[in-house]
């Protein structure tokens, strides 16, 4: 018997063979509906099953990353060692933990750019649910997608697992907390890409990460601290810099149209609040904020320059 012979014979014979006609009828009317259901909403798209299919597969394996650090973190930090010792296991521990919390989110926002695109992380479960909602989608179709959101909400909560964990060692270490202490530095974020380190004019290796977004867009500290520096340079245009109250980070924004009114070298600022409006003043070709992160630099400090993409991703993705 081949998978491609009908199903039909076997309900016809089983029809005939039961003693109850109307109920057999009934049940095979249902049987042949269901089995219909799929010709009448649309066309199967087995394209969109593998890509589903490789989306939960590559959460799942992030998932279990995620979940691996958490319990390491976490059988470490029980351990009945002596205060030096157990304080310099804490803080390897929850660099390790920092590190594998932005590496799966970045890794994330990758897995799912096929399904849904580079949403941000609060709009995937909504993108996947409207997608649910295509008409045109049939039954396999519907299950991918509630497949893929359960896929997603466990990864969601293997993050949040292992956030909380970040906050209880950091909390051990007498580190400030960090919850909600950045913003991104955009208001209206596009899609961006990792760009660190890549080749640009003149031998040089660009070190910051670049967003595109439309001339005039406001631009926000990302962290509560002090405007410590601002001016023209031939490369960045107008450029600030401000250092943070709680980390030492110092955030630089460059290529501005112009600066926020009231904003000037000393000014305290916010995190969110605005110290100026995206250009492309100085090295550019299109308006775009380029950011130059220094974390603990305490001053502007360009060796300390770092990639900060993952954070970016953390914050506007
Ligand atoms: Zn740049």
């Amino acid at each position: 018997m081949g998978c491609s012979t009908p199903a039909s014979p076997s309900i016809g014979a089983f029809v005939q063979r039961s003693s109850n006609r109307p109920i057999a009828m009934a049940l095979a009317a249902l049987v042949v509906a269901v089995f219909a259901a799929p010709a009448e909403a649309g066309e199967y798209s087995p394209e969109l099953a593998a890509t589903a299919e490789a989306v939960i597969e590559g959460l799942d394996a992030l998932t279990a990353r995620v979940d691996a650090g958490v319990a390491s973190a976490d059988t470490r930090m029980h351990a009945g060692w002596d205060t030096a010792v157990a304080r310099a296991v804490d803080l390897a521990s929850l660099n390790r933990l920092e590190a594998a919390i932005a590496e799966a989110r970045v890794e994330a926002v990758a897995v799912l750019d096929p399904l849904v695109g580079r949403q941000s992380t609060g709009a995937v479960p909504a993108a996947i649910t409207a997608a649910l909602w295509d008409e045109d989608m049939n039954w396999v179709e519907r299950r991918n997608h509630r497949d893929t959101l359960a896929a997603w909400q466990r990864f969601r909560d293997a993050t949040d697992r292992a956030l909380a964990v970040r906050d209880v060692l950091r909390d051990r270490l007498g580190l400030p907390s960090v919850a909600g202490l950045r913003v991104c530095p955009l208001e209206h974020p596009e899609p961006f890409r990792s760009d660190w380190g890549d080749a640009r004019q003149w031998w040089r290796t660009h070190r910051g990460n670049d967003m595109n977004a439309a001339e005039g867009t406001r631009l926000v500290a990302m962290e509560r601290g002090t405007v410590i520096q601002m001016g023209w340079h031939y490369l960045g245009g107008n450029g600030i810099y401000v250092l943070g109250d709680v980390t030492g980070d110092v955030y630089y924004y460059a290529h501005l149209s112009a600066y926020a009114d009231g904003i000037e070298v000393g000014s305290p600022v916010e995190a969110g609040q605005v110290v100026g409006y995206v250009g492309d003043t100085g090295n550019s070709d299109v308006p775009h904020l380029h950011l130059g992160w220094m974390p603990e630099a305490g001053a502007v400090d360009l060796d300390l320059l770092t990639d900060a993409y993952p954070m970016l991703v953390e914050l506007c993705l």
